[in-house]
């Protein structure tokens, strides 16, 4: 059996990533979340074990300690990491693995799993990205001015991904990123086995 594919997604706060992730999600049964540990307190809504762990600094820290993480990186004020187990038993087993992490902790992916395939998401241009920020009106003025901040900060690293998806409509991103999944899966190192007894 061959390996599944680790799927790194990234993007900027208000480019619509959870609603595309649940849309991939609910297309591919062969497709595990990584679930993250953060120190962010939950949202209204969010479970524990199913969004985030959530845990106390203390926690982390020893999670750190212990070497658990894949990566980790703190973002505006908390942190978040990948534990390492439960991804590679499930790349072990052939499922494929989504990542949603930021360009910090996808660039440390990178670098310790080099077969990561990663890919960004972006709005169709910066003026919708403001556009979409400003019609959720759940932030103030000064939170979206920060946003669109980082956002720029962002799209700088956007050259160090391998693809590139646009977030025009929610199902034309979401049909880019099964296409990448399915043609990952097409690699000839991942279809070796149909040569054996050739
Ligand atoms: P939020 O607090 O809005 O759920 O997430 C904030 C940012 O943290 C998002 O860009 C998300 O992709 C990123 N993030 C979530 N989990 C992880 C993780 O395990 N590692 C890293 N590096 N970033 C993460």
């Amino acid at each position: 059996m061959s390996k599944g594919t680790l799927l790194v997604l990234s993007g900027s706060s208000g480019v619509g990533k959870s609603t595309v992730i649940a849309r991939v999600m609910a297309q591919r049964s062969n497709l595990y979340f990584s679930v993250s540990f953060t120190t962010r307190p939950p949202r209204e809504g969010e479970k524990d074990g199913v969004n985030y762990y959530f845990v106390t600094r203390e926690e982390f820290q020893q999670r750190i300690d212990r070497g658990e993480f894949l990566e980790y990186a703190e973002y505006v004020g908390n942190l978040y990491g990948t534990s390492m187990a439960v991804i590679r038993e499930k790349l072990e087993e052939g499922m494929d693995v989504l990542l949603d992490i930021e360009v910090q902790g996808a660039a440390k992916v990178r670098q310790r799993m080099p077969e990561a395939v990663s890919l960004f998401i972006v709005p169709p241009s910066f003026e919708e990205l403001s556009r979409r920020l400003h019609d959720r009106g759940t932030d103030s003025e000064e939170k979206i001015q920060q946003r669109l901040e980082t956002a720029r900060r962002e799209a700088k690293e956007i050259v160090n991904y391998d693809y590139i998806v646009v977030n025009d409509a929610v199902e034309h991103a979401v049909e880019e990123i099964l296409a990448v999944l399915t043609a990952e899966s097409c690699r000839k190192e991942k279809r070796l086995h149909v040569l054996e007894g050739v």
